[in-house]
């Protein structure tokens, strides 16, 4: 037996295990199946040519060389397909000569099963002759017409791919095409020399064409597992990581359904991708215009499902071609469930820290009342000693009308002291107090106020407190937050105060809003400062008085709320800073 035929038997199958794991990775990309229609078709080929080298006689060769014939007559407009689909400008104009190639192949194709039929005609293969490895084929009128017709078409898809390459490829593109370039030509040079060529010039060797072909779908393989095949099927790359990003992807029409969604949507909604595809972008986004004039970024939204309640950025972005027509939207949603936990986390944070900052003033605060209760406490004692040696005899000595007078005025004192802590201990609690507040509509007198109270120890040292509250209407919002807000400006206008100074706290209405303002006599904030002073820990205070956090904070409170912050400021004469909070609806 000649064992020839265990080359192209063992190509063979090595051709068809590469060629359905090229299928499995991407059906759906044409790369992906013009590169398993040559691996599979060479598959054909080599189960062919193993059963043609152990044919009896040249005649039954020659039948069974025709009917593998399939798997080796398109190799040219396959490789010309495959290469201008992997090509990332999908508007090369070779594209157009793709059908007509492959037409031409249905062509040669039934040039050569004519041969049964008729008595002569324009055959590629006309018989075989004998050689040490079996056969070898000899050639036909049209074989050098369909040689030169395969070595043209497969070399202007390499052509076209090398030149799209030149343009812009990415790095890993760049890397991959050594690899790639070596592994389709090298193989497909030696086999087109030893099947193609040579049996032209009618010098027989054994042939390498299915080998070669093996060797081509193990490259390719090997790259598409190295590289994610980016090369070959850059929108095939792209899917990829689409479906590895964790934010959501959805491609809409201009109208607004869905025509893709990755699943990081869909696991966002609880819902398949499946169920996405067509649906309104509307359906799950009510409130929000999308068109493609209205560009989103990072729109803060909650998403709801049937179970929860997600918080997630929206951006979205119309889509359009390179004449500028416009394609489709693009929206991307982000989760923000960890920066919304982050951001309430810094809002408890930052507020005991504000009330860190105001901790020495507490402290002074409850320590004077609880002086004097301490000493009332130790006088009352003597009078209680005194009162309880009378009773025992000694009635004589004592005046009762002045004890019981000075014990009455000692307790209501301590009354009133006992009073005064709690009522300070009460206002920081519940201002430090963690957790988010529900949205509730209240007096901004009322929160000011309590502001206020709780900056007191800070504010008496140096500053006079004027209010100027004028007639306004009830805001809405989360009352606590709102409080760390009027308190970070509080407490600022009073460290701004060098010696002694005025803090002035006005409410008005302007507009439609209800305006907040907190002004100081104090230092005043130098212009190079003022762009700054809402950044994250941006501060001029020294370690221990100053975070940097109270403004960027504030700020962010009060746009949440609909509201802005300004300031306005003169160096040495002070600060005023406004917040416009919308009246409640
Ligand atoms: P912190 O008070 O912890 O420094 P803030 O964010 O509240 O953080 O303030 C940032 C900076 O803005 C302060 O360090 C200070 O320089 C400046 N600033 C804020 N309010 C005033 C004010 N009323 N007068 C002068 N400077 C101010």
């Amino acid at each position: 037996m000649n064992l020839y035929f265990l080359l192209p038997l063992i190509s063979a199958l090595a051709c068809l295990v590469f060629g359905v794991l090229i299928l499995a990775r991407d059906r759906d990309a044409t790369p992906h199946r013009c590169a398993a229609a040559l691996l599979l078709g060479g598959s054909w080929w080599g189960i062919g040519e193993a059963l043609w080298t152990l044919a009896p006689d040249p005649v039954t060769a020659l039948a069974v060389l025709r009917i593998s014939a399939p798997g080796w007559i398109a190799v040219g407009p396959v490789c010309m397909h495959l290469f201008l689909a992997a090509e990332q400008r999908s508007t090369h104009p070779m594209r157009r000569v793709v059908p007509f190639a492959y037409a031409g192949a249905a062509l040669f194709l039934l040039a050569e099963w004519t041969e049964p039929f008729l008595a002569s005609g324009p055959w590629i293969t006309e018989g075989m002759a004998r050689v040490p490895w079996g056969y070898a084929y000899l050639t036909g009128p049209a074989y050098w017409l369909w040689y030169t017709f395969t070595v043209l078409t497969s070399s202007a898809g390499i052509f076209a791919a090398l030149q799209d390459l030149r343009g812009g490829a990415s790095p890993a593109e760049t890397h991959q095409t050594p690899w790639l370039g070596t592994g389709v030509g090298i193989p497909l040079m030696i086999g087109s020399t030893t099947d193609g060529l040579l049996p032209l010039l009618g010098i027989p060797l054994p042939r390498l064409g299915v080998a070669s072909f093996a060797v081509f779908g193990a490259l390719v393989t090997w790259s598409m597992h190295r590289f994610g095949f980016s090369l070959l099927a850059p929108k095939t790359f792209a899917g990829q990581i689409l479906e590895a990003m964790p934010e959501g992807v959805a491609l809409a029409t201009p109208e607004g359904r869905i025509r893709a969604a990755n699943p990081s949507l869909a696991a966002l909604l609880d819902l398949p991708v499946a169920a996405l595809l067509d649906r309104p972008l509307q359906s799950f986004l009510p409130g929000i215009t999308l068109t493609a004039e209205n560009a989103l970024r990072e729109l803060e939204f909650d998403l709801e499902t049937a179970q929860r309640r997600v918080p997630v950025a929206i951006s979205a972005a119309p889509l359009r071609d390179k004449q500028g027509a416009l394609l489709g939207l693009v929206l991307v949603v982000r989760d923000l469930r960890e920066v919304v936990n982050l951001r309430s986390r810094l809002l408890t944070s930052a507020r005991l820290a504000a009330v860190g900052e105001l901790a020495a003033g507490i402290a002074h605060e409850i320590n004077n009342p609880l002086a004097y209760i301490g000493a009332n406490l130790r006088a009352l004692r003597e009078h209680w000693l005194a009162l309880a040696d009378a009773w025992r005899g000694d009635v004589a000595k004592l005046d009762f009308a002045e004890l019981f007078d000075e014990g009455t005025a000692m307790l209501d004192d301590s009354l009133e002291g006992v009073e005064r802590t709690a009522g300070i201990v009460r206002d920081v609690r519940a201002f430090s107090h963690g957790g988010a507040d529900a949205s509730e509509r209240f007096d901004p007198h009322e929160v000011l106020d309590r502001a206020l109270r709780v900056a007191a120890p800070q504010l008496r040292r140096s500053a006079q407190i004027e209010r100027e509250y004028g007639e306004v209407p009830l805001i809405e919002g989360a009352r606590r937050e709102l409080e760390q807000v009027f308190l970070n400006l509080i407490v600022n206008a009073a460290q701004a105060i060098d010696g002694t100074g005025v803090v002035r706290v006005r409410t008005s209405v302007v507009d439609d809003t209800v305006e907040i303002a907190v002004a100081d006599s104090g230092r005043g904030i130098a212009p190079e400062h003022l762009e700054r002073i809402f950044d994250p820990f941006f501060t001029t205070k020294p370690v221990g008085e100053g975070t940097g956090l109270g403004l960027s904070i504030s700020h962010e409170i009060v746009r949440r709320h609909g509201g802005r912050i300004d300031v306005a400021s003169k160096l040495g004469q002070g600060t005023e800073f406004r917040v416009r909070l919308p009246i409640a609806g």
